[in-house]
């Protein structure tokens, strides 16, 4: 028998899976360009290849300056911009756990087609998974996290619950994934099934990375999640799975 209780809450508690922000939005509009020097000063990453110059909020976070590239970095330190949404979202032609149309169903395109491919291979190797949160709005996400300051107050929710912005969900490039036997629940216990191993193996091959790695929650933020997928494209997934690198390390957004 595998572990099957933490779910629900702790994909809430554990992830950029779980929703979140509030307070951020009053400061977005405040948002203001910052000189390279003081970018630099605060540790910050100035440029990426050949994007302009990101911004740094009031309230201490990075504004990504890509957030329609397929390789835009989001978390704690780096949110969307306000008003940030995807333009090409679809939902991916694969098994999910309920039946309804929900907008956590969708993902953009490319990454809708990368996953059916994903889940085509996946099923061929005798392995039945289950597509559980793709994409999930700015608006839903501040509602959530809202609701979390109400019940467990600001400091105690931002330890477990994204700031609305942050969350790589939000990039429609970002799906959990689970299986019957995990009672479709997001637990680390997935790594030690079938399903979990296959694709800790395999969804490089997809343009997918396991974007949580274990024992990289000093660089990610986010404790180990085997079941988040996260699309960048083939060629940089494989090189990411190759290296055992973590997007922050790849892209150079270490802390
Ligand atoms: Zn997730």
């Amino acid at each position: 028998m595998k572990k099957q209780i933490i779910v629900v809450a702790s994909a809430l508690v554990l992830s950029g899976c779980s929703v979140s922000s509030a307070d951020n939005d009053k400061h977005v509009s405040t948002a203001t360009p910052v000189s390279q020097k003081e970018i630099q000063s605060k540790g910050q990453v100035v440029f990426k290849d050949e994007t302009p110059l990101e911004e740094i909020r009031k309230d201490g976070l990075t504004v990504v300056s890509d957030p329609h590239s397929i390789t835009v970095v989001v978390n704690k330190e780096r949110t969307l911009p306000e008003g940030y949404d995807p333009t090409d979202l679809v939902v991916p032609d694969v098994p999910f756990y309920f039946d309804e149309f929900l907008p956590k169903k969708q993902m953009r395109e490319e990454a809708a087609k990368a996953l059916e491919e994903l889940f085509a291979a996946a099923f061929q190797a005798g392995e039945d998974l289950v597509a559980a949160s793709g994409y999930r709005s700015y608006d839903r996400q501040k509602k959530i996290y809202e609701r979390n300051v109400e019940v467990y107050g600001e400091e105690e929710t931002n330890k477990f619950s994204a700031k609305p912005g942050t969350s790589e969900h939000q990039t429609g490039l970002a799906m959990d994934v689970t299986s019957a036997e995990m009672s479709f629940k997001l637990d680390q216990s997935f790594r030690e099934t079938s399903e979990g191993e296959w694709l800790a193996n395999h969804a490089h091959e997809y343009g997918f990375v396991i974007r949580y790695p274990q024992g990289k929650d000093d660089i990610t933020g986010y404790t180990y999640e085997p079941w988040h997928l996260r699309y960048v494209g083939q060629e940089k997934s494989t090189e990411i799975h190759n290296q055992s690198l973590t997007l922050e390390e790849f892209f150079g957004f270490t802390p």
